[in-house]
């Protein structure tokens, strides 16, 4: 546990003061958690709606949940309550299943799209134009109890710093579509999350202002 409050610490004194630090928890116990707490972690990511739900019971109330894995339109009623950032939302139908959960308990919650770019087929997320087209044709203006604060996205599985800095640039001009289009008016959307233990840094140089960060603050997580 002391592990972990020296891993924040080192992770805090690299970050510019604008970038928001996630501490990715999926799979560890709740004393880890408290560890990173103590040390001064308020701001948790989850990425299965079950586990947010327990965890957010059992640790302090002041902790913002982040829910950043895929989330199932059948979870979505589980990570609504708790969550203050669902950062992965990849379809227009789970932007208004969560629209809809979040008006039918009387709260509004931030949300970020998902872009997807990496080379790989398995990863979820809108394409930049897909998204730009979803977000010119009016539909984020219905969405009456969710904001949706920015975008968030990852880079390829690779060790091709290369490839891993043009998915950086790719996701941070799609946040700069937006920002100069369809949200201009919305001065809340102002979040680019991407960059996880490996790759954060390349991320912050191409743009990043929130990271999430799991494996370089809790170490290696059994799945
Ligand atoms: C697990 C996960 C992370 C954290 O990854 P680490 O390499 O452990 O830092 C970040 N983002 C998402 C979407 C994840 O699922």
């Amino acid at each position: 546990m002391e592990d972990i409050k020296r891993n924040i610490a080192a992770i805090r004194s690299t970050l510019p003061a604008n970038v928001e630090l996630v501490a990715v928890s999926k799979f560890h116990p709740v004393e880890a958690l408290q560890a990173a707490y103590d040390a001064g972690q308020r701001v948790f990511g989850e990425s299965r709606a079950a586990e947010l739900a327990a965890k957010a019971v059992a640790l302090p109330d002041d902790i913002r949940w982040h829910f950043i894995g895929h989330l199932q339109t059948n979870k979505v009623r589980q990570v609504v309550p708790h969550a203050s950032l669902i950062h992965s939302i990849d379809s227009e139908r789970l932007l208004r299943m969560v629209n809809a959960e979040a008006a039918k308990i009387g709260r509004t919650i931030d949300v970020l799209l998902q872009v997807h770019v990496a080379q790989e087929e398995t990863k979820y997320g809108f394409s930049p134009d897909e998204l730009v087209a979803m977000a010119e044709n009016g539909i984020l203006s219905e969405m009456t109890s969710v904001r949706v604060v920015g975008v968030m996205g990852m880079a390829t599985n690779t060790d091709d710093e290369t490839r891993i800095a043009a998915d950086f640039d790719a996701i941070r001009d799609t946040f700069a579509r937006l920002h100069d289009g369809a949200m201009a008016k919305h001065p809340e959307f102002t979040v680019i999350s991407m960059g996880m233990s490996d790759d954060h840094q390349l991320a912050i140089a191409h743009g990043s202002n929130m990271v999430r960060i799991g494996t370089a603050i809790f170490g290696y997580r059994e799945y």
